[in-house]
């Protein structure tokens, strides 16, 4: 298909034919495979930091970590707002590691800016105009979580709101769509990654926590996932799943996550690449 056929542009391979680099705190996302970790949601000071903790070790630089939570249920835990990102910047403060959160509103931009090095943009919201707009002003990357039912191209697009504002530092994350297949969570699209990385300059990753809802499916899905393509994987980890407030089904035992981790490496170097993790983190041979 011709650009001109294309609805987006500034998002599009024909008008920038480089990928996308997007260096966040000596992070080079888009060249090395970014790795986002961490709870679904912030819970307490002592579960944030037992599992920032690990991670550090594993040297995994941006922890993610709910503090406005989109439930669906309104009598689900909603999150701890402002005091989870709080919390949520002094354990990343402490570990040196970088912080990812969803913003669900306008008025809460000032708060991110001030907490959050990534703003994640939920699938709820993909095309919540207003606030794609607004993230522009803060000039800080954002993750562009795709719509549970948008099409690529409505995904693209919602990506050239944010770019067309004045902010090209938009990281797209695929996450599993609705299909008549309730045996997962959502369905992962993996063809998707291909496909956008030849459409687009934008680095994507993967999502397979909400993609499949289910802890086992984490590392296939986030080899499958490297394999085909994809600039990194955020991945929901816990201490204690069992206890946790949201996405525990989903969430994986830190043993799990770190025995993956030899294996994302060595996806990674077979396509050449490597992790963007510290390699002189304490008992990792990585
Ligand atoms: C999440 O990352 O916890 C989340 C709610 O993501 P999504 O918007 O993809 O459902
Ligand atoms: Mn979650």
């Amino acid at each position: 298909m011709s650009n001109s056929r294309k609805p987006y542009q500034l998002v599009s391979r024909e008008w920038q034919k480089s990928d996308t680099i997007i260096n966040i705190n000596g992070t080079e996302v888009g060249k090395d495979i970014l790795l986002i970790a961490g709870p679904c949601a912030v819970e307490n000071e002592d579960q944030i930091y037992t599992i920032t903790e690990f991670l550090k070790k594993k040297g995994i630089r941006f922890l993610r970590g709910g503090a406005y939570k989109p439930r669906t249920s309104p009598y689900s835990f909603q999150g701890l707002k402002t005091e989870g990102l709080q919390l949520l910047r002094k354990a990343a403060d402490d570990h040196n590691m970088s912080v990812v959160s969803e913003i669900m509103s306008i008025d809460k931009i000032e708060e991110f800016d001030e907490y959050v090095d990534i703003l994640q943009i939920g699938t709820r919201n993909m095309q919540n105009y207003p606030l794609l707009k607004a993230v522009s002003k803060i000039k800080k990357p954002v993750l562009l979580k795709r719509g549970m039912s948008s099409t690529v191209e409505e995904w693209l697009l919602a990506a050239e709101y944010i770019v067309s504002s004045g902010n090209s530092q938009v990281i797209l994350c695929e996450r599993g769509i609705r299909t008549f297949e309730t045996a997962t969570r959502n369905t992962v699209d993996i063809a998707a990654i291909p496909l956008v990385k030849q459409l687009s300059h934008l680095p994507i990753i993967l999502d397979p926590s909400q993609g499949t809802g289910n802890r086992d499916l984490i590392e296939p899905l986030s080899l499958a996932g490297l394999a085909a393509g994809a600039d990194g994987l955020i991945i929901e980890v816990h201490n204690q799943p069992e206890e946790a407030l949201s996405d525990g089904e989903q969430s994986v035992y830190l043993d799990q996550f770190e025995n993956m981790l030899p294996k994302f490496r060595q996806q990674a170097n077979f396509r050449g690449k490597k992790l963007a993790i510290n390699t002189n983190a304490k008992s990792t041979s990585l």
